[in-house]
Formats: C-alpha cells, sequence, structure tokens
C-alpha cells in the first residue's frame, strides 16, 4: 500500500531538488491531515494532474509521486526515468515552458481509513472531533452492513460487505463518509434526486454525494484553485480498469466529443424524434474531424499509454471533477484509469502502470 505516511516522507526527500520544486498546503482535510500541492516548473502553461480522490485508489497517488521524482530528476540533473527516449535538452525547455501543479493524494483520511483503519485515520483529531467523527464512521459503516451500497441509478446493482472491517477496507469516500468524485457541480443535482430517490441520503463508503457541490474541504479548495489558476489541462487519476475518460474541448472543436462524454451515452441521443438535432450533430462531427485530426490530448493519451478511451455510465456519469472542469472552463480534462484487476491494486502493478503513463504525462502538455 500506499500510506499518507509514506507520501509525506516521499515529499521531504523531494525537497533534495531545491529550488525546482515547490509544496504548499491546498486544505486540511475534515480529520486534520495536510493535502499538499507540488509545483514544478516554471512556465506559462499550467497543468494540474490530482490522485486519490477515492480511498482505495492510493496507487494513484505513487504514480503521481514517481512523476514527480522523474520529472525532478529531468529537469535538475537530465536523468531520463520516463522509459522512452527524451532528448537531453527536453527538461530546461519543459522547465520554462511548463508549469506541473501535482496533487498526489487529495484524500488523505479516506487511504488511511482504508489502509490502516478508522482508528488511525481519527489519530489527528481532538477529543470532540473523534467523537463526532468516529460516530460517522460507524453509522456509516453499519448501514451499509444493512442496507449495502450500490449504483442509485440502478439499485439493483447492490454491493455486499461481510463485516465492519471489510466496509473500511473498501473504503472510497473522505472522512465523513462523502464520495469526492460525486461532490462537484457538474450534474449534482440529477444524482441528488436520484439518492433522494433511492432513500440513500446518508454517508456512506463511495457514491454518497455530500449536502451540496463542493461541500467538502477537499473538493472545494481544489476547485477555487482551479479557478484561480488558468490551468490549461487537468487529468485526474483513478483505478481501474487502463481506460480515459474526458474530452479536449479545443475552441469550437469537438463539441462532439463533449456530448458523448458529458452524457454518458450516445451521441445521437441528442437527436430528438422529430429530426431536429441532425444537422448539430453532423457538423460538429465534421467540425470535430476538421480542426482536431492530430491535435487531440484524448488522442494523443489514448495512443501513448494504450488505454482506450472510455464513456462513463451509472453513477460514474455524475458529479466528477472531470465533467465539471470541462463544463465550466472548456478546456482539455480527462480521467485516468490506471491499471486493471479490483481495487486496492497491488503495488506490483506501479511498474506496468508507469510504463503506460509517466511519458505522456510529461508529453501531453506540449499539445496545447
Ligand atoms: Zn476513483
Amino acid at each position: 500500500m500506499y500510506t499518507y505516511e509514506t507520501l509525506c516522507s516521499d515529499i521531504g526527500k523531494l525537497q533534495q531538488y531545491g529550488d525546482i520544486i515547490h509544496v504548499k498546503t491546498l486544505c486540511k482535510t475534515v480529520l486534520g491531515r495536510e493535502v499538499d500541492i507540488i509545483k514544478i516548473g516554471n512556465g506559462k502553461k499550467r497543468v494540474l494532474y490530482v490522485g486519490a480522490h477515492h480511498g482505495m485508489e492510493y496507487i494513484t497517488s505513487a504514480l503521481i509521486m514517481d512523476f514527480a521524482f522523474a520529472l525532478c530528476g529531468l529537469i535538475g540533473r537530465g536523468e531520463n526515468r520516463f522509459c522512452r527516449v527524451i532528448n537531453a535538452a527536453s527538461g530546461k525547455r519543459i522547465w520554462e515552458k511548463y508549469c506541473f501543479y501535482l496533487i498526489p493524494m487529495l484524500n488523505p483520511d479516506g487511504v488511511t481509513i482504508c489502509c490502516e483503519g478508522p482508528e488511525k485515520a481519527l489519530a489527528y483529531c481532538d477529543t470532540k472531533q473523534k467523537t463526532e467523527y468516529g460516530r460517522v464512521l460507524k453509522k456509516a459503516a453499519e448501514m451499509t452492513l444493512e442496507y449495502g451500497t450500490g449504483d442509485v441509478t440502478d439499485i439493483s446493482l447492490k454491493s455486499r460487505f461481510s463485516s465492519e472491517k471489510d466496509v473500511f477496507k473498501k473504503w472510497q469516500a473522505n472522512g465523513r463518509g462523502v464520495d469526492l468524485n460525486h461532490n462537484y457541480q457538474s450534474g449534482f443535482a440529477e444524482y441528488k434526486s436520484l439518492e433522494l430517490k433511492s432513500g440513500r441520503i446518508y454517508p456512506s463508503p463511495t457514491r454518497f454525494s455530500g449536502a451540496y457541490p463542493e461541500s467538502e474541504p477537499e473538493s472545494s479548495a481544489l476547485c477555487s484553485l482551479i479557478r484561480a489558476s488558468e490551468v490549461s489541462l487537468l487529468l485526474t487519476f483513478h483505478s481501474q480498469g487502463k481506460e480515459l475518460y474526458g474530452n479536449d474541448f479545443f475552441s469550437g472543436g469537438n463539441t462532439r466529443d463533449y456530448i458523448f462524454s458529458r452524457s454518458g451515452c450516445d451521441p445521437l441521443a441528442e437527436v430528438k424524434e422529430d429530426g431536429t438535432g441532425v444537422d448539430i450533430l453532423r457538423r460538429t462531427l465534421d467540425g470535430y474531424r476538421l480542426k482536431n485530426k492530430e491535435r487531440s490530448v484524448g488522442r494523443f493519451l489514448e495512443k501513448e499509454s494504450g488505454y482506450a478511451r472510455s464513456v462513463p455510465t451509472g453513477a460514474a456519469a455524475y458529479g466528477g471533477l472531470t465533467d465539471w472542469y470541462t463544463e465550466e472552463f472548456r478546456r482539455a480534462a480527462y480521467t485516468v484509469e490506471v491499471g486493471h484487476g479490483s481495487n486496492p491494486l497491488p503495488m506490483s502493478m506501479l511498474d506496468e502502470i508507469k510504463k503506460d503513463l509517466l511519458y505522456p504525462m510529461l508529453t501531453a502538455p506540449t499539445l496545447l
């Protein structure tokens, strides 16, 4: 596993690169951990990579930290750890042209609950918070054991858990049972109405959207950062599936991709029964083909990583960061589902994931 403590120690080791990196605290979590953001590069084009929205997906934190070490090695010492050929002068160019904002672990409370259990997760709380949040976590586990948890878009799909320990081992939410990747504005209202209909309106190890969009310190601080910092590309890392969800949204270009990913279904759904919409669809498809033949970040990521571009279905189509960013800013954003297997992925899979992704993570900004 890759715990919060391992992350803190790795961030300490990164300091050996001196002025190349800057580390800041983005926010404090509900249970009192610091969410760190690492800035590398001095350029005007900013890209943001976010890992571990979800507790079981800590392998994405390890990936982003390995990327940070590789990037510092390239910029500072001309070392190449990117598993592909890279020109020796690349480090300097990257430093001058781009700025990478890296948030390796957005949800350290969730990662700690998953890796080390709720007691360890509450270690940074004062006595009052310990009682309050301890109760929330216990209640979430009890409700989950009684009713299961699942996809509110299809309540027949229920996940079952064998014990309280099992619930915590499969914890995806933050320290008070809110799923951060359902806590963004995009699709929130629709999702909330599905939650209300299904009666799933309580803290849970996964998929509870919270009281309102950006209600959590982690999601709220992240959105504030994005609003304030003119990010041109957002990659948000989850596990698993070796898939990419998202779109580029070049000005007026691939509306087709936008419709495709946003609605979680076929773009033909935009065509109405009376025939309206056909023209829009044809024009957007043509525009997409003409303007974005080779420049699409999505196509580039697909080609370089070997991951397949796909469309989120069910609950995954609501309240996510990638959709919110695209709707709000109309710039390139992708959800990258790393590795394959069942969560949490074994850390032994990290080498394969790095082979697929380190190079495209470094070079995707050059398409902007
Ligand atoms: Zn996830």
